[in-house]
C-alpha cells in the first residue's frame, strides 16, 4: 500500500513500526486515534526472547517505551488534521499498530 506522509522523516517513523529503534505506531482508544512516538531496544519478534535474558535483579529495564505525538517531529504537521484527511491510511495503520501498542 503506497502511503502519503507529511514528510520523509516520518513516513521512516512509521515504517520502522516494530523494529529496534525509533518508531511511530498508530494508538485507537473509544475516544481518540493518535500517533505515539516509540521506542524499542530490540524487534517486536524478539521481545519474549530478550526479556528473558534479563536477570531478576536487574533493576527497572523496559524493552518499549512510547509516547503521544501531536505534531510530526520532523516538519512540524498537525498529525490529527493529518489522520482526518487520510481515513483509508489511518484504519490501515491502526490495523498494523494493534500488536505493537503499549497500553
Ligand atoms: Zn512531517
Amino acid at each position: 500500500m503506497k502511503l502519503e506522509y507529511c514528510c520523509p522523516g516520518f513516513q521512516a517513523l512509521v515504517e520502522n513500526m516494530g523494529e529496534a529503534g525509533i518508531s511511530a505506531v498508530l494508538k485507537e482508544t473509544e475516544e481518540l486515534t493518535y500517533f505515539c512516538l516509540q521506542s524499542r531496544t530490540c524487534a517486536a519478534v524478539d521481545v519474549e526472547r530478550i526479556s528473558m535474558m534479563i536477570p531478576q535483579n536487574a533493576g527497572s529495564i523496559r524493552i518499549v517505551e512510547q509516547t503521544g505525538l501531536r505534531y510530526c517531529p520532523f516538519c512540524g504537521a498537525n498529525l490529527q488534521e493529518w489522520l482526518a484527511g487520510n481515513a483509508k491510511t489511518t484504519r490501515y495503520l491502526v490495523d498494523k499498530s494493534r500488536n505493537l501498542i503499549l497500553n
